[in-house]
């Protein structure tokens, strides 16, 4: 039998409530086949960490979690703890340190879930978006250039190196050409006149090593008002780092809304840990209450599952995410029901 280990963060507000649903959910997939079991150990880090010990995370904690293949998060962030300290001192410690360069972030909207379009079909809403998540425009790069009041000059730079660029885009060929998909990069080349356009210049490049893969060029912002007009023609998806967050948060709008957007963090060598989220924070404002979503989560266990090469178990849970919305009766507030998070996450469990 194959014992699998993973790290689990809960982290803050609703993180722990979510998180111990997708557990229950890959607790109940691992009773069903006797080849594999999961171990899960906990690490306490996040923000009410931060208020006792004035660190997200102990000093060896990547030391720590490099002993895992797998991490699963909840959310962190919490008022009282100021955004960049909880974002760059545990999150992007963790992307980075671990060179998860891929962030995946399937975009489908399945039968049963609330639907915002009028004109479009629903299964014209199945995108999976690439991102790069290790470099771009969130390198932490940057200064002051003046101080002082009226001539303060502030410099956020962004990084693209081919290394990174070329690995990402070459991820997301090889993703398009397995599941016979078209592909489509976005970028911004007109006006982000240096990144931009070497962005281009790599995806015009590696195409030619791709001639099965059909390809498309969007700016950004005629991707972001395509993605509501004509979603349809996004298949796979890859982007920069920014502009991958700013429309993953749209595509979560588009499939049902932040309570059902699953993100995993790869790093596709294996050298070292990939990490399973829900793209949705700590939601301070419902936290504690047991009416947050934790379908996200648990779509975000099945990404796991696929990681840990259990695909068939990974279409198992997502098959019984969207057999839970179409029975609609066990649905958390915002989907417009009246149940727990505790009741959602039972359902789920007993439809597989
Ligand atoms: P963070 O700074 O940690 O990213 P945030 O305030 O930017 O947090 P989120 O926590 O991602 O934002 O969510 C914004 C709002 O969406 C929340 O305040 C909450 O009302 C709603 N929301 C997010 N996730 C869920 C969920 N799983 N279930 C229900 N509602 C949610
Ligand atoms: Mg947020």
């Amino acid at each position: 039998m194959k014992l699998n280990k993973i790290a689990v963060i809960p982290g803050d507000g609703i993180g722990p409530e979510v998180i111990i649903e997708g557990i229950k959910v890959l607790k109940t997939i691992a009773d069903l086949d006797q080849r594999f079991q999961f171990e899960f150990t906990y690490f306490p880090w996040g923000c009410e960490y931060y208020s006792k010990y004035n660190k997200m995370m102990d000093e060896d904690g990547i030391e720590k979690l490099k002993e895992y293949e797998a991490i699963y998060l909840g959310a962190v962030g919490f008022p009282g703890v100021p955004d960049h300290i909880s974002l760059w001192d545990l999150l992007l410690k963790i992307r980075k340190s671990f060179d998860q360069y891929v962030n995946i972030r399937p975009i489908t909207l399945l039968n049963g879930a609330p639907y915002p379009l009028k004109d479009v079909k629903r299964e014209d809403i199945n995108m999976l978006f690439i991102r790069e998540n290790s470099e771009g425009e969130y390198a932490g790069a940057g200064d002051w250039l003046y101080k002082g009041k009226e001539q303060e000059v502030v410099i956020q730079n962004s990084v693209f190196s081919r290394k990174g660029t070329e690995r990402i885009i070459r991820y997301a060929f090889d993703t398009a050409r397995r599941e016979k998909r078209s592909l489509s990069s976005i970028s911004k080349g007109n006006a982000l006149n240096y990144s931009m356009v070497f962005w281009d210049q790599v995806f015009e490049d590696i195409s030619k090593e791709y001639p099965d893969v059909e390809t498309s060029s969007y700016l950004v912002d005629a991707a972001g008002m395509l993605m509501i007009k004509d979603p349809k023609r996004f298949e796979v998806v890859v982007t920069s780092n920014l502009f991958g967050d700013i429309l993953t948060d749209l595509g979560a709008a588009l499939a049902g809304g932040l309570g059902l957007a699953a993100g995993a963090n790869i790093n596709p060598e294996r050298e070292f840990p990939s990490m399973f989220e829900p793209i949705h924070g700590s939601a301070p404002d419902i936290a504690g209450k047991q009416i947050a979503n934790p379908l996200a989560a648990i779509w975000s266990a099945s990404q796991m599952l696929n990681f840990w090469g259990y695909e068939s178990y990974g279409k198992q849970v997502l098959a019984a995410i969207e057999n839970l919305l179409i029975e609609g009766k066990l649905l958390t507030p915002d989907m417009n029901g009246h149940s727990s998070t505790s009741e959602v996450g039972s359902r789920v469990v007993d439809i597989i």
